[in-house]
Parts: C-alpha cells; structure tokens; sequence
C-alpha cells in the first residue's frame, strides 16, 4: 500500500515524511482491516514527526483521526463495508490501576494510534475492533473526520474544564478543536470569549458566533469562568489564567508545550483558580461527544490534501495557514 512514513523526526519544512510503499497490514485477533477513506491531522502529528514526541518506533505512519471502511475482520456489530471511525486511544490494558478505576486515557500502557501503532497516512490501516465508533450518517467522510480527535479531545477539555450551561468560555487559540468546540459551547447557550492569532482564525470565530475575538494579546473584557487552551504555548496557559474568575479552572488541551513561564501565584492562581491538563480521551467521550455532534448537526470547515502532501498538510497546520480543520485523502 501506499503510505506517509516518518523516517526521522526533524521539522517538517524538511519533510520527514517520505510518500513510500508499505506492506500491506495484517489484521490479528480482535483487529479490523480498514480501507483507509479519509485521515485527519492533528497537531500532535506534528509533535510527533518533529520529535517533540519522541519516536516509539522507526517507519511510523501517523495519523489517528481515521475514517475507514472495514474490509477485513468484519464483526456483527461491524459488518463488512461499514464505515467506522478510529481515534487516538487505541487500546488499553483494561489492567492497570487507572483502567480499574475508569479512567482509561491516564492507562499506564495505551495503544496510540499513528505513534505506537501505524495510524492513517496510508491506504489501509488495523484497529483494534473494541476501539472503533460508528459514525453519523450525516456527515460524510471528510467531514467526519476531524471529529475524530479534534471534536472529541475538545469536548473533553470542556468537561475536565467542568463547563455548565450558559458560563462564560475562553477560547485561546483557534485550530480544528476550538472550531469544534465553539459549536458545542453554543449549543450549550454559552457566551464564548476567543483569543487568537491571525486574522482569518478571528474572523472564523466571529462566524461560529463567539461573544468576542482579539488578539493573543488582547484580554477578554469580562472576566471567565472556564478556559481552554489550544496553542502549545505556556505563555497562552498564563494569559488564560489571568483571564478567570475565582473558582475558575484552565484546562490545557496540549500534549506538549514550551514550557510554563514563571508566573504570580497570588495574583493568577489564588482565589481557587486551577489549571489542569487534558491527557488522550475515553471511549465514552468518544461515543458522547459522537452523538452530540450528530444531534446538533456539526459540520467543520475542513481543507483536504492528497497523501503525497502530507508533509504540506502538516507545514500549513504548524504555521496556522489553515482555517478549521487539514484532512488527508489516500
Ligand atoms: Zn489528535
Ligand atoms: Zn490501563
């Protein structure tokens, strides 16, 4: 089969991803085959061809927004020819203290997809079949795509950043997953507050129907009770921070960032702010936010690239050149 194999980290204006051919994959037990429709991608690619991630194995294929058709391991509940949906988390222990305690995106020994198993860059691609989704009808392949780890890691950042209805919500940064989750938060009758960089980011926003939109380093004129974070940036975690109302909370949806900056405690944290990470994802997210998604009738903005750019694709989501969400088509 055809795939986008990383050969080296390095940055991808040097295109570490070499367009090549790969052995077909074999399903084991409990796998599905899938034809490969549509891949998303995400910023954590990018981390992960640049080295910011260090590599788990040589020749990885990246790749973790998968929408495939099932060609080979068909089950009853996935017949052959069904369109299925494949995320970051593809597998777990179901073991380890964390899996016992229901928490199975901190699991101790995960499966993820495009870093420690070949993701979606490619033709054809194996999951594991008790970590695939069904996919709203609704929304065609390239559509559905982006949902698949931009919807669903930014629906969980609004739960681990404990949203209500109707509460004041930051934005900061702009990328596929907050144009996902502005969609949600407006479902939920939220005023949403967005700080972005780049013009064609704030003017998306205005159209998503945010309250407000500035600059990285305008201040939302209200103060917030929740806050996401997007960019790999420390220096936009504190700006978030300072943004918050007491008893508010940061939820930091990066995998990795530069680094925290030294910050005020008395002045940015005290108060009972807090600042938590979102780490990977749960099925039941997955199969929530799915359902949400098709019931509200989500439908991102998304530019497609062929296979042989994927190095372009990830280039353009490094430098914010594209406005909502990059999908790959095999
Ligand atoms: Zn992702
Ligand atoms: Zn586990």
């Amino acid at each position: 089969m055809k795939a986008a194999v990383l050969t080296t980290p390095k940055p991808v204006s040097q295109r570490p991803l070499r367009i090549s051919t790969a052995p077909d994959p074999q399903p084991g037990p409990g796998q599905m085959l899938l034809r490969v429709r549509a891949c998303g991608v995400c910023r954590t690619d990018l981390h992960i061809v640049e080295g910011e991630l260090p590599p788990k194995q040589p020749g990885m294929i990246p790749g973790h927004q998968i929408v495939g058709e099932v060609v080979g391991g068909a089950t009853k509940q996935f017949p052959a020819g069904a369109r299925v949906g494949v995320c970051w988390l593809g597998g777990i222990d179901g073991t380890c203290p964390y899996c016992k305690r229901g928490e199975e995106n901190l699991c101790d020994s995960p499966t993820f997809t495009g870093y420690s198993v070949p993701g979606g860059y490619a033709e054809y691609a194996v999951a594991r079949s008790d970590f695939i989704f069904p996919l709203p009808e609704a929304l065609d392949d390239l559509h559905a795509a982006p949902l698949l780890c931009a919807g669903i890691i930014g629906f969980r950042s609004l739960r681990v950043a404990g949203v209500q209805p109707e509460e004041r919500v930051g934005l900061f940064g702009f990328g596929a997953s907050a144009h996902l989750t502005i969609a949600v938060l407006r479902a939920w009758k939220c005023e949403v507050y967005v700080s972005t960089r780049g013009e064609s980011h704030r003017k998306l926003a205005a159209s998503l129907g945010a309250t407000w939109v500035g600059n990285e380093i305008e201040k939302p004129p209200v103060e917030l009770d929740r806050a996401v974070t997007f960019a790999p940036s420390g220096d936009v975690v504190i700006a978030a921070l300072a943004s918050l109302r007491k008893g508010g909370v940061v939820a930091i949806n990066a995998i990795h960032l530069d680094r925290i900056p030294q910050f005020d405690y008395d002045r940015l944290l005290w108060g009972e702010r807090q600042l938590r990470s979102v780490a990977n994802m749960t099925r039941a997210d997955a199969r929530d936010f799915l359902a949400l998604a098709a019931q509200i009738n989500l439908r991102p903005k998304v530019t497609v690239f062929p296979l042989e750019q994927a190095n372009e694709a990830l280039l353009a989501v490094k430098n914010d050149a594209v406005d909502g969400a990059a999908v790959i088509v095999p």
